[in-house]
């Protein structure tokens, strides 16, 4: 059967942003419910056979990784409160449980339990050169976990665990992602088997950094404290509004998309993305339009993206029981799937008796 299965998943570790809506949910959705796109996305980056990839058979998985959250500290009540808040924010974008698991990764133990295995095979030089663990142990200011340098162990075990063939995120985890294919070579060949299947990422190479209003050369981020360069997927209205209005440009007052452009290029990668319409259209479109008029409509376009997101969201959070079903269903499945991967590494490394 051609079959192939896609695993991703954001931390709780803050509000959910336009930049994970953008560099990962809406791709997600995307791949669940519409083949041209999907087609499209992998051929672009890894040209296959067109035969190949049509009536491509999926398998969706999608995680909230709060063992991932917790390598920086998290206060527990509000972790809790964000890991429902990221789960229901997955089906308000549209993620189908029909379609689709959503499970979280701290209710499967075979994660932690894989990346310990990993940590033992990966060699300490491949962890010291991951960009995220650098700029977020400065962070840290000193206080900087094991956890945090250990991060990309426990990554590669979420997309080794289920066999995972596409991880479709933002361009920040491609480092890990190779991280983890190297993993999985790696251990293939130290014990001689085929256990780990080879993992890629897919990336929306224009849209994959989607970048803070205030500074467009630091990334829209969760963890970080930037609330006026950043819009939550649940901001009001009113705040979706102010923050564009406030966002900054660039000198001059052209619309344009160019490397010497960095904020008007953002804001345009979020218009284009959130509305549709081609970056080159809306450079036409905006000829000679002062910066007022254009954010304007790009708050407007924000919102009728994030309205009904807002809304649906609100009415899952008032259904309990339906969201625990979801996790639930979500976190059998994905114990089914892990738990004879992890015998058959024990196996194949000679672990127990
Ligand atoms: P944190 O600050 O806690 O690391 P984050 O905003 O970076 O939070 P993650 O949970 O680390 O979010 O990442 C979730 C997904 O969102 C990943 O696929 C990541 O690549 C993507 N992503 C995060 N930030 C952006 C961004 N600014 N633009 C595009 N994609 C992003
Ligand atoms: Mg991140």
């Amino acid at each position: 059967m051609n079959k192939r299965i896609f695993f991703s998943g954001i931390q709780p570790s803050g509000s959910l942003h336009i930049g994970n809506y953008i560099g990962a949910i809406r791709q997600w959705v995307d791949i669940q419910n519409d083949d041209k796109f999907l087609i499209n996305l992998i051929s672009k980056q890894s040209p296959k056979p067109e035969l190949e990839i049509r009536n491509l058979q999926r398998e969706l998985i999608f995680c909230v990784v709060d063992l991932h959250a917790i390598t920086v500290y998290q206060d527990p009540k509000i972790l809790r409160e964000k890991i429902l808040e990221v789960a229901a924010i997955y089906l308000a974008c549209g993620i189908d449980p029909k379609k689709s698991r959503i499970f979280i990764q701290s209710e499967n133990p075979d994660h932690s339990y894989l990346s310990w295995i990993l940590d033992t095979v990966i060699p300490y030089g491949w962890m010291g050169r991951m960009t995220q663990f650098k700029s977020k142990s400065e962070q840290q200011k000193g206080a900087t976990s094991v956890g945090l340098f250990n991060y990309p162990a426990l990554m590669a075990a979420d997309i080794l665990l289920y066999d995972t063939d596409f991880i479709p995120v933002g361009e920040d985890q491609i480092q890990h992602i190779e991280l983890a294919r190297d993993t999985a070579i790696r251990f293939n060949r130290i014990y001689n088997t085929k256990l780990f299947k080879l993992p890629e990422s897919l990336v929306d190479q224009e849209a994959a950094r989607i970048m803070s209003l205030q500074n467009p050369l630091a990334k829209m981020s969760k963890s970080v404290q930037d609330p006026l360069g950043t819009i939550n997927l649940l901001d009001s209205s009113e705040d979706v509004k102010r923050k564009i209005k406030r966002a900054v440009t660039d000198s001059g007052n052209e619309i344009v998309y160019r490397q010497d452009k960095p904020a008007l290029s953002n804001l345009l990668v979020i218009y284009s993305r959130l509305s549709g319409k081609p970056i080159k259209e809306l450079e036409k479109q905006y000829q000679g339009v002062s910066y007022v008029r254009f954010k304007e409509d790009l708050a407007d376009v924000v919102d009728n993206v994030l309205k009904p997101i807002r809304e649906k969201y609100a009415q899952i959070r008032q259904n309990y029981d339906y969201l625990n079903q979801v996790l639930n269903e979500g976190r059998d499945f994905a114990l089914s799937r892990s738990q004879p991967k992890v015998a058959q590494v024990r196996q194949v490394m000679g672990l127990g008796r």
